[in-house]
């Protein structure tokens, strides 16, 4: 073997891809999925320099290009700029031939600016197709639908946080039967049955109705997992507006198509991804005691360790969340193969200051309206018992007495009764409810 790569995340598999093109021969081995399966599926480069941390980076390799002055350091720097914009490259003509195509803003070199799940705007600099139409720099105003049911995506949080920026917005829900009879279906289920045409068709001739002249549609990101190419195309024809995919919460939709999509592509080409291999150790020591190359990697397997042996191992094991990292509640922080030096950033929320921003920017609508945690009928309702519980004991307390002791406590245990999460809480609430006005009658 000429190369082992370690993880399988986009670097693994695109440098399994490039090494495998020029000829080499290539096995991909890693502990199990990357962080594709969580994010948006788009690639970003440079979407915010660290000076200033709340504007989007307007022209990322241009931003690249000034940064070799302030951190000449940077990854970004050392690589070089057109060495990004070469691999930039490469990725649109490969997601081309895969049939899951990605292009950038309508200006080359800009960044796109698309809506988040909450309605924030996130630079980003290549997206798929799906999500191309969502550039807010496009001049149609947005219809943002949604599904009855359907949770972590509300049309109307989106609409509303998008209105406050300064875009016409509205927003509209449909049936989440139009998708699925089962009501409990995640994200990745629901893409599956928009594989099937039969359900598109009526989704589009849904998406006709509720579109008007000059808008485009933003749905969550669930337009079909292996037939996504058609099910686009067939619901814009269907609606005659342009139609776009907001990513949603993980599971990611448009992580796993293009996941799947490289490893068929590699598979193709002989290069064989091997899930469950954990690397945990490697020797650097030859057999005449010379030390200095990597010799072997050993990987954990169900029964024993296995040495791979390779000409070279490229280590893309990614950061804490793929498991290339790890740390401890000291703050020291390895590489888990390897143990290669690290330069660590000193303050520790900064190691998850990428994953935190949106939130941070989302900032101003804590325990408003557009508040996306506190949203949810759950939330209102979790909200409304505190008070209820309030007044029960308020109540409780004003007919106390030697008779009724035993009705006062089962009164007070009553929210016991109230467990699980969102539709179980519910009922449990339900029952909760139905409990107290028997026990309250007791009271005398
Ligand atoms: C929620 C979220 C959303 C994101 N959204 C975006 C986005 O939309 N666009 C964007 O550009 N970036 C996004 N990012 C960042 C992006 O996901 C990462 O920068 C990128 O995916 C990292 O890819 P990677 O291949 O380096 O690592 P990973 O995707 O983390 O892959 C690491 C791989 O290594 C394997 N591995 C780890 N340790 C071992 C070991 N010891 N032995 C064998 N295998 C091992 C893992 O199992 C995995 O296969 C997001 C990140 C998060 C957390």
């Amino acid at each position: 073997m000429n190369l082992l790569v370690i993880g399988a995340g986009l670097s693994g598999l695109m440098a399994a891809y490039s090494a495998a093109k020029a000829g080499l021969r290539v096995q991909v081995a890693a502990k199990g999925l990357g962080s594709m399966h969580w994010s948006a599926g788009t690639v970003d480069v440079m979407g915010y320099t660290s000076e200033e941390m709340s504007r989007p980076v307007h022209q990322p390799l241009d931003a690249i290009q000034a940064l070799s002055h302030t951190h000449p350091e940077h990854p970004y720097v050392l690589l070089g700029a057109h060495h990004v914009q070469a691999a930039l490259d490469d990725f649109v003509v490969l997601t081309g031939e895969l049939g899951l195509p990605y292009g950038g803003a309508a200006t080359k070199g800009d960044n796109l600016l698309l809506p988040s799940a909450v309605g924030a705007l996130r630079p980003a600099f290549l997206a798929p197709q799906a999500q191309l139409a969502g550039d807010m720099s496009r001049p149609e105003l947005l219809l943002i639908v949604g599904f009855h049911g359907l949770r972590d995506f509300y049309p109307e949080l989106i609409a509303e946080n998008l209105a406050k920026q300064g875009f016409q917005a509205r927003a509209a829900f449909l049936p989440l039967s139009l998708l699925t009879e089962q009501s409990d279906r995640n994200n990745v289920h629901l893409a599956q049955a928009l594989d099937d045409k039969a359900r598109r068709m009526k989704l589009g001739s849904e998406l006709k109705r509720l579109a008007q002249p000059g808008e485009r549609i933003g749905l969550p990101a669930i337009l079909g997992l292996d037939d996504y190419a058609a099910a686009l195309a067939e619901l814009q024809a269907a609606a005659g507006v342009p139609i776009f995919e907001i990513p949603t919460l993980p599971p990611s939709v448009p992580g796993m198509r293009l996941y799947k999509a490289l490893r068929a592509r590699l598979w193709q080409m002989g290069v064989r991804v091997d899930a469950g291999l954990e690397a945990i150790g490697a020797s650097t020591v030859a057999a005449n005691g010379a030390a200095g190359r990597v010799q072997w990697v050993e990987t954990a397997t169900s029964s024993r360790p296995l040495k791979h042996r390779a000409d070279a191992y490229l280590l893309a094991t990614g950061g804490i969340l793929g498991g290339g990292f790890d740390s401890d509640h000291t703050g020291r922080i390895w590489e888990t193969v390897f143990g290669l030096p690290l330069t660590i950033p000193q303050k520790r929320y900064e190691w998850f200051r990428p994953a935190f921003r949106a939130l941070h920017a989302m900032k101003g609508l804590r325990g408003t309206a557009l508040d996306v945690f506190g949203h949810a009928q759950v939330r209102r309702v979790e909200r409304q018992l505190i008070d209820e519980y309030r007044g029960l004991i308020e109540t409780v307390l004003a007919k106390l007495g030697p008779d009724n002791h035993d009705v006062a406590v089962a009164i007070a245990e009553l929210p016991d009764q109230i467990r699980g999460y969102e539709e179980i809480k519910l009922e449990g609430v339900k029952q909760f409810r139905h409990a107290a006005a028997q026990l309250i009658s007791k009271l005398g």
